[in-house]
């Protein structure tokens, strides 16, 4: 992690251009909820997402970075994060992680949930459960005069607690004009340390949950990423303004 680097605060206007952008992202889930199922191609949701974005006059904002070929990044089981989409199905049982990035006039939006298909297993209800239950408690301590690492800390200490770890190698983010902004936001750490929080900071908070090890690997596509031990993965993200204060979370869906 790097140690010099400057936050930046955001307008009121510039958070209701966020809100914006995040909430085509939240229609993006909204729509994407409906067609998950068992049978459904990673490829279709990524054209549904798409089309979508490009309706509301937003630009995928993942599609081109880096050069990423996708709208979406679609992560299946022990995938934890940046799958590309394709011709692979669904099956009843899978875990199903979605992230979703959209810029809308220069602004960004990113949010991710991961999706059961079908029936799963209780362990992967449970991890689900814990995951998005991380990012609520991450959420909670993104409040003017708590640190940065207070968030990290509510995140991996719950997780922890539950018998699941915290991916160390991708973490949460600043967003704003550009997708990726200061300051990193790891899933762990330690309680009242790094930066104070302030009002017009804008993040992306993101926990990635493993039932098993924290270490991953990135396999030869170069962009996905799956836990060492092949055992699933979990991942829930919002972006979020500090607005008087309080977090207000911007990709909520309606
Ligand atoms: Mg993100």
């Amino acid at each position: 992690m790097h140690i010099n680097f400057v936050i930046v605060l955001r307008s009121r206007r510039e958070i209701e251009q966020l809100r914006k952008a995040n909430a085509i992202v939240a229609e993006v889930f909204q729509e994407l909820k409906r067609i998950i199922a068992p049978g459904v191609s990673t490829q279709e949701l990524d054209r549904l997402a798409e089309a979508v974005i490009l309706a509301r006059g937003g630009i995928p904002a993942f599609k081109g970075y880096r050069n990423f070929p996708a709208t979406l990044c679609v992560s299946i089981n022990e995938e934890v994060v940046h799958g590309i989409p394709g011709p692979r199905k669904l099956k009843e049982g899978d875990l199903v992680s979605i992230d979703v990035g959209v810029n809308l006039n220069g602004y960004f939006g990113d949010a991710a949930i991961t999706f059961p298909v079908g029936e799963v297993d209780p362990e992967a209800k449970r991890l689900l459960e814990v995951t998005e239950k991380a990012l609520y408690l991450g959420i909670e301590k993104a409040r003017a005069g708590n640190r940065l690492y207070d968030i990290s800390h509510a995140i991996q200490t719950w997780v922890e607690s539950h018998g699941f770890s915290v991916v160390r190698d991708f973490v949460g983010h600043g967003i704003g004009t550009n997708l990726h902004e200061d300051p990193q936001i790891p899933n762990f750490g330690l309680p009242h340390q790094g930066p104070k929080i302030e009002s017009g900071m804008v993040f992306a908070l993101e926990p990635m949950v493993n039932e098993g090890t924290y270490k991953v690997k990135v396999l030869s596509d170069g962009w996905t990423v799956v836990t060492a031990d092949g055992k699933r993965s979990a991942h829930f993200e919002h972006s979020i303004a500090i607005t008087d204060g309080e977090a207000e979370i911007l990709s909520r869906l309606p």
